[in-house]
């Protein structure tokens, strides 16, 4: 029934070694190539665990049995291996998740020939038992398909040895690595050939579980060791899994191939992990060339948060290496600041603003007064002041109330912006005397000006407004700078004057202060 044999070994200790190398390469399992390599050491366990069985047992049917259950590792290494590859190569090429669906349909198929192979004997065509030396083998005769799978595997593996190599040149040159990732795969097939052939003096033994003992010593050395997982910075520290900042790292590609759960949580690709997506698919309009630029923080929109993005290399020396993005939600600050922004402008408005009219107040006229005056001795332009001041107003308050003197004041205010220029400043200094600063202005252009805004006042519709049948007229003085005037008060003093002479000279007049 059973035997204890040294062709138990190569397989035994090829199955522990796979389960040994599981076991290491489970921390690493989150980065890219992690999941797969430790697929890939599963598929060398359930290839060489079924062939140790055999290799103790005696029995014909039960032999050929598990020669028939280790091909369901067979067919999944080269898959693996190919997984492998290709989930690591992603951080340079980018390639679609899909074509590993395509590829397992051989490996399937394998299988399922193998175990019906009693009816069709595709797989093998026949298959005996063996003594030589002590040692029950089993011993097959190849079918067609047993070739199919074997090229097939050999293709898939270099296949995947030259995409691997490959990205490894492209990202970074590590010799060891490199070595480990094309020797390992090279070492298995090899042994596997040399089985298959006709230099193997136990065609009964198949010694590729010996190769695989070596390669995945190999893989251990070189990757999971100090090798290329080992090299992909593990960002997956506590830390950074508890912060609540979203961070995300990105291949040079642009391709995200890790992300904390906040960032798991906050963003989906339609509705799919944003793991292996384009950067794109998460930030729209995400700058990667100043993103890559160490140091650069930009800010984005994503939905409704504003994020501040903070850029990390995570290999300095590296121009392709892979970044860490740390998004830090700023849309609270920047909402507050935006109200801040505008509450401030507001008082700045309310400042300078006269309640009532709305227009500019004493304090922004003086201001302006001063600033203007200033240009004109420096630049020897000219500058002209309007003050006007309603007749008998008082009259107005007494016989038709407050508010109606009030809406005078507006529609005087209304009448002062259609008459004057966008340049000029209007405001009301005070009860029902306003001021106009005329930049720009000559002694004629003011008086013309003084006219307009002297008749439109006495012309303006006031029974519309307050539907009562009231006569409003304003008495304007009219001052122009001259070399006399040095300084800004003086000017409003002369308009000031002038006001004073329209007021005596009968009001509803405009006058002139000679000075
Ligand atoms: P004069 O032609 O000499 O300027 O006569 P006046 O009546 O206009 O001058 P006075 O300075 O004696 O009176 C100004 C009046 O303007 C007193 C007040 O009733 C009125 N007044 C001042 N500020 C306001 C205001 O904000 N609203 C209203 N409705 N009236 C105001
Ligand atoms: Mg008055
Ligand atoms: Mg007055």
């Amino acid at each position: 029934m059973f035997q204890l044999t040294l062709w138990s070994i190569p397989p035994v200790a090829a199955a522990m070694l796979s389960l040994y190398a599981f076991w290491r390469a489970s921390p690493r399992s989150h980065v890219p190539g992690g999941h797969a390599l430790r697929f890939l050491f599963i598929a060398l366990f359930l290839w060489a665990a079924p062939q140790a069985v055999e290799t103790m047992l005696t029995d014909a049917r039960a032999k050929l049995l598990f020669s028939q259950l280790s091909y369901l590792g067979i067919a999944l290494t080269p898959v693996a291996w190919f997984q492998f590859a290709l989930t690591y190569s992603r951080r340079v090429l980018r390639m679609s998740a899909r074509i590993l669906n395509v590829i397992t349909i051989v490996p399937l198929l394998t299988v399922v020939l193998v175990i019906s192979n009693d009816w069709h004997h595709l797989f093998w065509s026949g298959w005996s038992i063996v003594e030589t030396g002590g040692y029950v083998g089993l011993l097959v005769e190849r079918g067609l398909w047993f070739y199919i799978h074997a090229f097939y595997s050999y293709g898939l593996m270099l296949a995947a040895t030259a995409i691997l190599a490959f990205s490894l040149t492209q990202f970074q040159l590590n010799m060891q690595a490199l070595l480990a990732a094309v020797s390992a795969p090279l070492i298995g097939v090899m042994a596997n050939l040399y089985s298959l052939s006709s230099f193997n003096p136990s065609p009964w033994m198949d010694f590729t579980t010996l190769g695989f003992f070596l390669a995945i010593l190999i893989l251990d050395r070189g990757i999971l060791r100090e090798g290329l997982l080992n090299r992909i910075p593990v960002m997956r520290d506590r830390v950074v899994e508890q912060l609540t900042d979203p961070v995300l790292v990105i291949a040079h590609s642009g391709a995200i191939i890790d992300a904390n759960q906040s960032a798991l949580s906050a963003w989906r690709a339609g509705g799919e992990s944003i793991l292996d997506q384009p950067i794109e698919t998460v930030i729209e309009h995400l700058p990667l060339e100043r993103v890559r630029d160490p140091g650069e923080n930009s800010e984005v929109s994503i939905g409704n948060e504003i994020y501040e993005v903070a850029a990390t290399p995570l290999d300095s020396s590296n121009g392709r290496s892979d970044i860490a993005l740390v998004f830090r939600d700023v849309t609270e600050r920047r909402l507050s600041e935006r109200k801040l922004r505008e509450v401030t402008d507001e008082l700045e408005r309310m400042a300078h603003t006269d309640a009532l009219t709305n227009m500019f107040n004493r304090r922004y006229f003086m201001q302006r007064l001063s600033e203007e005056f200033d240009r004109v001795s420096r630049h020897g332009s000219t500058l002209s002041v309007l003050i006007y001041d309603l007749d008998h107003f008082k009259n107005v308050n007494d016989s038709h109330g407050h508010d109606v003197g009030d809406k005078v004041l507006v529609a005087v205010s209304t009448v002062t912006n259609q008459v004057k220029r966008t340049t000029d400043v209007a405001c009301r200094l005070g009860g029902e005397e306003f001021a106009l600063l005329l930049p720009e202005t000559n002694k004629q252009g003011a008086i013309k000006l003084a006219q307009r805004l002297r008749a439109g006042i006495e012309q303006f519709p006031y029974s519309e407004l307050v539907s009562k049948n009231i006569q409003v007229t304003a008495s304007i003085g009219v001052a122009t700078v001259s070399p006399k005037i040095k300084e800004p008060l003086t000017i409003l003093k002369v308009a000031d004057r002038a006001l004073y002479k329209a007021k005596n000279g009968g009001r509803n007049m405009v006058c002139y202060d000679n000075e």
